[in-house]
């Protein structure tokens, strides 16, 4: 038998393992299994970052109780006002003062209503991701056996096929096999393909001169393009 015949062959039975390969990586199983694990890490970093939004709310909470503290002190000043003013004090600087706590008021004010409503949101965010990352722990060990069952069950097929495809490798040259399987695990599928036209018929590129000769005399050539193996019976 020639070595593209066998060749052949390898691949026909190889096209059986790429078809359990594929059913199984599109498989519920294994789609539910990945998701729910990729939500539980995503959720963690998520955690993570609410905590650090949930410490810098508390440091601007500290630092708007130092401003009001600040403002109660100055306000003190106003206790005694009459006696002051009485006893020849500047009003005009007192009435400056007043509008300066009157805006400081209203600035602490809005800074306080943007601080609540951030808190609220934060807590909202964590209580509705809480609940989901609970309903998703409970569910990762059933999803999780599901998958390795499934797994296991088409384990068998894919092992039977090795089998087969180990029988006809022993016809196959070592190194042909050993490019075979580089391009099998770059994706390129079918890797031996029958030249139409002249060209490769998976990308159309045609063959140089020097590669007709050589199909012509029963070798196989390496299309320029995409790689693949190309031949002519
Ligand atoms: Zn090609």
């Amino acid at each position: 038998m020639s070595q593209i015949t066998q060749l052949l062959n390898y691949q026909k039975k190889d096209s059986e393992l790429l078809a359990l390969e594929e059913e199984l990586s599109n498989s519920e199983e294994r789609k539910k299994y990945i998701q729910t694990q990729s939500f539980l890490k995503k959720a963690s970093d998520k955690l993570d970052l609410l905590e650090g939004k949930s410490q810098e709310m508390a440091s601007l909470f500290e630092r708007l109780k130092a401003k009001y503290e600040e403002i109660a002190e100055t306000l003190k000043d106003y206790e005694h006002i009459g006696e002051l003013v009485e006893g020849g004090a500047d009003i005009s600087f007192y009435q400056r003062s007043a509008q300066q706590l009157t805006d400081s008021l209203k600035s602490l004010k809005s800074d306080l209503a943007g601080l609540i409503s951030a808190a609220k949101s934060a807590q909202e965010e964590y209580l509705s991701l809480k609940k989901k990352v609970i309903s998703a722990q409970k569910q990762y060990p059933e999803l999780k056996s599901a998958y390795q069952e499934y797994k296991k069950s088409r384990q068998e097929a894919a092992d039977s096929i090795a089998e087969e495809l180990r029988k006809i490798a022993e016809g196959i040259d070592e190194n042909v096999l050993k490019k075979y399987k580089v391009k099998r695990a770059e994706r390129i599928f079918p890797i031996l393909c029958e030249i139409k036209a002249e060209r490769c018929p998976k990308c159309g590129m045609e063959l140089s001169i020097a590669e007709k000769d050589m199909v012509a005399a029963g070798k196989v050539v390496e299309c320029e393009n995409c790689h693949r193996f190309l031949y002519k019976l």
